[in-house]
């Protein structure tokens, strides 16, 4: 994807105040991210670890989600898998959660989805990061299949929480 601004991934926040988008943690080595195996820069909160974000780009234009991730229980050492880039994982898959864009957030509703605790789902599906013995299925896809297919899954989770 195309490299993305500090300002640029603050007003892209679509599920969040203005506010909130402006006081979030924001990776300060932006210049140095691998932008191009990226599908969507994904980061957790270092001061909040219950929070994550990611960035990505639709229709062109930047668009980024807050999502909060539930405190770790029992589930997190199975191994799931993330429905975003179709890992398996022991232990590093987590439950993200985002809150609904606009009027439906502020009322509670939320969209839930299992997502690589790391958010490096564009690094697993290029081979780029390791996940274990195990964590990919054998398929027949190709990586460009696959790549594909991890940005329809996150653009069907973006359509969820902007719906
Ligand atoms: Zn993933």
């Amino acid at each position: 994807m195309k490299p993305l601004t500090e300002p640029e991934i603050r007003t892209a926040f679509v599920n969040c105040t203005k506010g909130e988008a402006k006081r979030l943690s924001v990776p300060r080595d932006l210049a140095e991210r691998p932008w191009d195996d990226l599908d969507f820069l994904g980061w957790r909160d270092p001061q909040a670890p219950d929070r994550a974000y990611l960035a990505t780009e639709r229709d062109g234009r930047p668009v980024a989600l807050a999502l909060r991730c539930p405190s770790a229980t029992s589930w997190q050492t199975r191994r799931s898998m993330c429905s975003m880039c179709m890992t398996t994982h022991t232990g590093g898959v987590s439950l993200m959660v985002a809150a609904k864009a606009g009027k439906a957030g502020q009322q509670g509703n939320s969209v839930g989805a299992y997502i690589c605790s790391d958010l490096a789902c564009s690094l697993y599906v290029r081979g780029k990061k390791d996940a274990g013995v195990g964590a990919r299925l054998p398929e027949s896809l190709t990586l460009d299949e696959k790549i594909q297919r991890t940005v329809a899954n996150l653009a069907a989770l973006i359509a969820k929480v902007t719906a």
